[in-house]
């Protein structure tokens, strides 16, 4: 949050003289506050609450606050302000087109019929793999996050690493799914759905032909390792 140009961090690093949230104008416009606290956001997730609390808290927030810091923008650019219901309704599709670009159903049972489904539902019989990763070019290093959960949403299991090198954000995600597949051979999860934050690297998973990108190889060792499952 604190890396948006919003008025605070533009006056402590001396690009504005002023610091005022240009919405209300009695606080400092700090990312907590354009984002959150502002009357103007607040009215946002009023409405964003209650249609989005079916689904990811997490997506829905990022997505919700980035609709909020757009508006934001638009205004500050001249263009109209945009009525709160609308921003909540972005908010609500894009996490739909994201949900619906991102879930991959696969029977490791049979790897190649795997198929795309557009809406998340719950089977019965399944475990959901999730897994994330966040890398820091500072640090030179990459953190990678795998939870498993039942049916009912019940977490089951989860792991994080840190590995000493970094990746493109893509080949990080191919690594975590490798990573999500040998944690669930590890611990005996053989009917799994796996979600990751990358399209690219999901769909490579349900994919029978061979991939030749840059972390393709990857990609072949975590499908040798479903397919053991
Ligand atoms: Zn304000």
């Amino acid at each position: 949050m604190v890396i948006l140009p919003t008025k605070d961090n533009l006056k402590r690093r001396g690009v504005l003289e002023e610091e005022l949230c240009f919405f209300c104008c009695q606080e400092r416009e700090t990312a907590h506050h354009i984002l959150w606290a502002c009357p103007s956001a607040q009215d946002v997730w009023g409405l964003s609450i209650r249609k989005l609390q079916k689904c990811s808290l997490h997506c829905s927030t990022i997505l919700t606050s980035k609709e909020i810091w757009q508006r934001r923008n638009c205004i500050l650019h001249g263009g109209k302000f945009t009525h709160p219901i609308v921003v909540a309704n972005l908010a609500r599709d894009r996490l739909l087109q994201f949900s619906q670009a991102n879930t991959l159903v696969i029977n490791c049972g049979d790897l190649g019929a795997a198929e795309t489904k557009t809406k998340w539902q719950a089977p019965p019989g399944f475990y959901k793999v999730n897994w994330d990763i966040a890398l820091s070019t500072v640090n030179n290093c990459m953190g990678i996050g795998v939870i498993v959960r039942d049916e009912r949403g019940h977490v089951l299991a989860a792991k994080n690493q840190t590995i000493h090198a970094t990746h493109e954000s893509v080949t990080g995600e191919a690594l975590a799914a490798l990573h999500a597949a040998e944690f669930c051979r590890e611990l005996g999860f053989f009917e799994i759905l796996l979600k990751g934050d990358s399209m690219s690297v999901v769909k490579a998973i349900g994919e029978n032909t061979q991939n030749w990108l840059k972390y393709g190889q990857i990609m072949e060792d975590t499908k040798m390792v479903l397919r053991s499952l």
